[in-house]
């Protein structure tokens, strides 16, 4: 497999640092709970990220510190009217969960989370891609817990 863009799907033109697959898993995390998907890794939080709209499908560039924000309320042009978002996106919160049924599972816990995280560190350090990809997948592959897996990563690394 190829070095360069091995981990793209999870983060893009990012290393696997400890700080920036926190960032991912929170981000992750929070476009599964407004109903948004990543379309490709992400990429920091204002830079243009590639994502789809799950209430209608539409397909656009984002910047993740305004979706964050739950900005532009309006999502964008030609979504669900207004009066239908709110009333979904409950609907949405009520499926997800917290508890992984994937077949290969992620890391819903802070001390998986941690763990996992630095294996991928010495992973992608020994050139173990296969292996590192693996990991990158527990940690921001999408999940239904994706939500508990965010505040997990926060709990294992905290800002300061
Ligand atoms: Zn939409
Ligand atoms: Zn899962």
């Amino acid at each position: 497999m190829a070095e360069s863009g091995y981990l793209d799907q999870y983060l893009h033109e990012l290393p696997p640092s400890t700080r920036n697959v926190t960032s991912a898993a929170m981000a992750v995390a929070r476009l599964s709970e407004l109903d948004w998907a990543p379309r490709g890794g992400y990429p920091g939080s204002d830079v243009l990220w590639p994502v789809r709209c799950l209430l209608c499908g539409w397909e656009g560039l984002r910047f993740y510190s305004h979706l964050r924000r739950a900005r532009p309320k309006g999502r964008h042009a030609g979504c669900v009217p207004a009066s239908e978002i709110a009333d979904r996106l409950d609907q949405l919160r009520q499926g997800l969960t917290g508890t992984c049924p994937c077949e290969q599972p992620h890391a819903v816990t802070a001390e998986a989370f941690q763990e996992t995280a630095l294996l991928l560190g010495s992973a992608h350090a020994d050139e173990a891609w296969d292996q590192a990809l693996a990991l990158a997948e527990s940690l921001m592959g999408s999940c239904p817990a994706a939500g508990r897996r965010g505040r997990a990563a926060q709990r294992a690394f905290p800002r300061t």
